[in-house]
């Protein structure tokens, strides 16, 4: 492939982003690890990316490495018949591996754990950079360890679940490419110090899936802890994601830069789920997903929010309780409805679906995301005096 022709917006989700000096896709775990020490050797600027649905980058050209893992192979350590008291399945997944091929190849045979996952777009190896969840679910919950190259001692380690930091989509990988939260450190960002070559999880083998989230447990016509096939929880959190706007879409897979990293049978399985929709609702998928992480406030800066705003139990950094609003309640209540934009003519826009999802509707630039971006963080400042904080890996681009 051309590394001088592929852009960020190639192969990214919701399109945008400048033109790559290098991009590469090692198939080994020796080409990979040389790449990276390449590059960070030689002080190039390095991107490892996975689906690229969690990351903005800027319009002007990319000076640097843009790697792309293309190991997808994944393997059973411990069917459940030894070690794992038989109800439980040991898999190991490289780094490459389509997030939603992975939850497609263990749902369909019957295992649960990560089902709830079902449907966010991206790959193996950043699934625990932010850890990712939904509906009830988190990664961290079934991961047992994780196979990284850390860039600093130059060696590869094993990390256990338990020293990987995880929390509100966040790692210890996560916080190792920044100083200070919103502050890059330029050794390693925009990847972390650690980059991930595979993840060992453990899922049930045997068993019922739980429900584990009211809008889930609806559209399922059961109770919040309900137990059901895996094969259902999967269906239904495709088709509420689907109606959402909250699944990628799966055309971009047909584009030369993005050719052969699905497996064949989900992707025909995405298209045809997605047949007969306008290029309006396919361009609501065209996004980072959530555009905004939802605040975490301190008690007393929570209970000055209206009594209407939704708030949860949570955790601060400092381990202190605080209080967790809701981002999409924020944007709403400070003026911004569904499909918003800038400018009658802007070609970004909130999403017509979800109000947290800043999408592409066509041409958009990352400039262009990121007025929109600032437009709604200020707007929610002045209403509230709550910063909003993006979710996406923010290249080059000022948001907000
Ligand atoms: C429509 C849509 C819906 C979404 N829904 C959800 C959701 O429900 N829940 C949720 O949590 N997220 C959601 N997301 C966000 C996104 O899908 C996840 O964050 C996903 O894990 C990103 O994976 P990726 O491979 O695309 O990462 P990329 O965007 O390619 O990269 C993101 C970051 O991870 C780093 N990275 C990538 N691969 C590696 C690696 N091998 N080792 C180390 N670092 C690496 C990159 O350097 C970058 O810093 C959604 C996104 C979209 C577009």
């Amino acid at each position: 492939m051309s590394s001088m022709t592929t852009t960020f917006a190639d192969l990214t989700t919701i399109g945008v982003g400048g033109p790559i000096s290098s991009f590469i896709e090692p198939a080994d775990d020796d080409e990979l690890i040389d790449s990276i020490r390449r590059a960070d050797g030689g002080r190039i600027p390095l991107a490892v990316i996975g689906g690229g649905s969690n990351i903005l980058v800027a319009d002007e050209p990319f000076d640097g490495v843009v790697l792309r893992d293309a190991r997808r192979g994944v393997s059973i350590v411990d069917g459940g018949s030894t070690g794992s008291g038989g109800n439980r399945v040991r898999i190991k997944a490289q780094a490459g591996c389509v997030w939603d091929d992975l939850v497609d190849a263990t749902v369909s045979r019957g295992w649960h754990g990560i089902e709830g996952l079902s449907g966010i777009p991206g790959t193996v190896g950043a699934s625990v950079v932010q850890n990712i969840g939904a509906y009830g679910q988190e990664v961290a919950t079934s991961v047992r360890s994780v196979r990284v190259w850390d860039r600093a001692a130059l060696v590869v380690r094993d990390i256990e679940a338990s020293r990987m930091g995880f929390g509100y989509r966040t790692s210890m990988l996560k916080h190792s490419m920044y100083q200070a939260p919103g502050v890059p450190d330029r050794r390693f960002f925009p990847t972390p110090r650690f980059v991930v070559l595979a993840v060992e999880f453990e899922l049930f083998r045997t068993g019922y899936a739980t429900v584990g989230y009211g809008q889930l447990a609806k559209a399922l016509g059961v109770e919040v802890g309900a137990e059901m096939e895996p094969a259902r929880v999967r269906t239904a959190v495709l088709s509420i994601r689907g109606a959402k706007g909250m699944l990628e879409d799966a055309r971009r897979y047909n584009l030369a830069a993005m050719r052969g990293m699905r497996a064949q049978s989900g992707l025909a399985a995405a298209l045809s789920h997605q047949k007969g929709l306008d290029e309006e609702s396919l361009a609501d998928r065209h996004s980072c997903g959530s555009f905004f992480v939802n605040p975490v406030l301190p008690l007393r800066r929570g209970a000055t929010l209206p009594p209407e705003a939704p708030r949860f139990e949570a955790v601060l950094p400092d381990g202190s309780p605080g209080v967790k609003t809701s981002a999409a309640w924020l944007i709403e209540h400070s003026g911004f409805a569904r499909g918003f934009r800038v400018t009658p003519q802007a070609r970004a826009s909130l999403s017509t679906r979800h109000t947290l999802a800043l999408t592409n509707r066509g041409g958009a630039t990352a400039e262009d995301v990121a007025v929109l971006a600032r437009t709604v963080a200020a707007g929610v400042l002045s209403t509230f005096k709550v910063d909003l904080m993006p979710e996406p890996v923010i290249v080059g681009v000022d948001v907000p």
